[in-house]
C-alpha cells in the first residue's frame, strides 16, 4: 500500500504568500483510493494540520484549482517518487495573467483578479504547457463548470478569445478578444474612437 501525498497550491487570494510563493496546502491521500476513485466523490484525503478528513471530490477540487506535486511514499516510509510542481503557474505567472486578463473572462459577475484561479486553456493533462499563453483568469465557478456555462476559450499568439454559447449569440458564433483590465479597456475604446 503506497501513500500518496499531494502537495497543493492554494488558491490565489485566499492564503497569504509565504516569499512571493502561494502558501501550499499538504494533502495526502492512500494512492488505491487516488486511483480507484478520483473525480467518482468515494474515498478521503487529509489536509495537514486538520484531523478531519475530507472527500476525494474536496481533493480533486483542491487540485484541479491549484495544481499539485505528486510525492510516492512506500509502505515503508521511503520516498520513491517527487513529482515537479509543473502544473501550478508561479507566483509571477499569475501576477502577469491576472494583468493581462483583469478579472474572470467570462462575461458576468466581476471579482477582484486576485481572487481568480488560473485556468490552463488546453489541459495539462493533454500537454496544454504552464506558460502565460496558455493560462487565463477565470472565476471559481466558471474554473468548475466552463463545459456547462457554453462558452469557449482558445489562445491566439498568446491573446485570449472567447465566443460566447449559441443560445447566448443571435447571430453566428464568433471568437472575439477579450480582456477586463481597465487600462487595456481604455486603449481599445480610444483606437475604436480614432
Ligand atoms: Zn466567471
Amino acid at each position: 500500500m503506497l501513500a500518496v501525498i499531494l502537495d497543493v497550491v492554494s488558491r490565489a487570494g485566499e492564503a497569504p504568500t509565504i516569499g512571493g510563493a502561494p502558501a501550499t496546502v499538504l494533502v495526502s491521500v492512500r494512492e488505491q483510493d487516488l486511483n480507484a476513485d478520483f473525480g467518482q466523490g468515494r474515498g478521503i484525503g487529509w489536509i495537514d494540520g486538520v484531523e478531519t478528513p475530507i472527500s476525494i471530490s474536496a481533493v480533486t477540487d483542491l487540485i484541479s484549482n491549484g495544481g499539485q506535486q505528486k510525492v510516492v511514499i512506500t509502505d515503508e516510509g521511503r520516498i520513491i517518487a517527487l513529482g515537479s510542481p509543473e502544473r501550478c503557474f508561479t507566483a509571477a505567472q499569475r501576477r502577469a495573467i491576472q494583468l493581462r486578463d483583469g478579472t474572470c473572462i467570462i462575461p458576468g459577475r466581476k471579482i477582484p483578479a486576485g481572487m481568480t484561479e488560473i485556468h490552463h486553456v488546453i489541459p495539462h493533462s493533454e500537454g496544454g504547457p504552464t506558460h502565460t499563453d496558455n493560462g487565463v483568469c477565470l472565476c471559481w465557478w466558471h474554473h468548475r463548470y466552463l463545459a456547462a456555462s457554453g462558452w469557449a476559450i482558445r489562445m491566439v499568439r498568446g491573446a485570449v478569445q472567447i465566443m460566447a454559447p449559441p443560445w447566448l449569440e443571435t447571430g453566428a458564433r464568433k471568437w472575439r478578444n477579450e480582456t477586463k483590465s481597465c487600462p487595456r479597456m481604455t486603449d481599445a475604446a480610444e483606437r475604436e474612437n480614432g
